[in-house]
């Protein structure tokens, strides 16, 4: 079984977002650049999947700029086996990046999709589900455990009330949550080997699917900033503030 994860090229979970002063959005000329973090637990899962016997391929996918190249090969580096960049200068939306993942499901074959919950950088949380209705494909999001056993995947969920239990017929569409993995370090010898692995460069067209924006950003600003708070000397004091300054009570 072929293993496809999408990976995300985002700003880098460490550093601060600037809006831009014309408010067209968030800085990130000279900004680090990282894997989605959701998506390298989606390599690490698949990868493990691949140890174990399960999976017999690993194909890394990135949409969008040239510089994709660079996230596809961490998440060679962690143990895909290839990869393939659809490369395009378009601000991709979720639902141009879930066709054009669909197009690839269907051209690979693959038996499983294993998607970030949401990029951190939009924070969307779209693309996994938007795939699984246009491909047709069961669907378990926000993966605590994924197990794979008789053509069918046993995913554990993390949803409001716990865990909830469900068993997809494959091919399926999984995303996941933090808790479902911690991806290995890479090291250096895997980075070397990373290098010789091999990465083919498509065009949205090659794969029929037209990427233009539907979505049109208004305007991008910060979130008000907060006010300092207050220690209070006791509960008496804490429910009279409550009561006549916050009026919550
Ligand atoms: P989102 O719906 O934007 O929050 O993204 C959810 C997941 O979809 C991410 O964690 C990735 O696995 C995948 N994804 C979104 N955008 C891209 C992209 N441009 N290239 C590859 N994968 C993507």
């Amino acid at each position: 079984m072929k293993i496809l994860v999408p990976v995300k090229r985002v700003v880098d979970y460490n550093v601060k977002v600037r809006v831009k002063s014309d408010h067209s959005g968030v800085d990130i000329a000279n900004v680090k650049m990282s894997m989605n973090p959701f998506d390298e637990i989606a390599v690490e899962e698949a990868v493990r999947l691949k140890e174990k016997g399960v999976a017999t391929e690993v194909i890394a996918v990135s949409c969008g700029v040239t510089a994709c190249q660079e996230t596809l090969r961490t998440a060679l580096a962690i143990g895909a086996d290839r990869a393939i960049l659809v490369e395009t200068d378009v601000e991709l939306q979720p639902l141009a990046v879930a066709k054009l993942l669909k197009a690839l499901l269907e051209r690979e074959g693959a038996g499983l999709a294993i998607l970030g919950k949401q990029a951190i950088d939009d924070d969307a949380n779209q693309t996994g589900q938007m795939l699984a209705a246009l491909a047709g494909l069961p669907q378990a999001t926000f993966a605590s455990s994924i197990e794979i056993a008789d053509g069918r995947a046993k995913v554990t969920r993390e949803v409001d009330g716990g865990m909830e239990i469900v068993t997809l017929t494959l091919p399926a569409v999984a995303t996941t949550d933090l808790r479902l993995n911690e991806p290995r370090y890479v090291t250096l010898p895997n980075i070397m080997k990373a290098k010789k692995k091999p990465m083919e460069t498509l065009k949205p067209a090659d794969l029929g699917v037209d990427v233009t924006p539907r979505l049109k950003t208004l305007s991008v600003s910060e979130p008000a900033g907060r006010k300092a708070g207050v220690k209070v000397a006791d509960v008496a004091a804490l429910i009279d503030k409550l009561k006549n300054e916050a009026k919550v009570i």
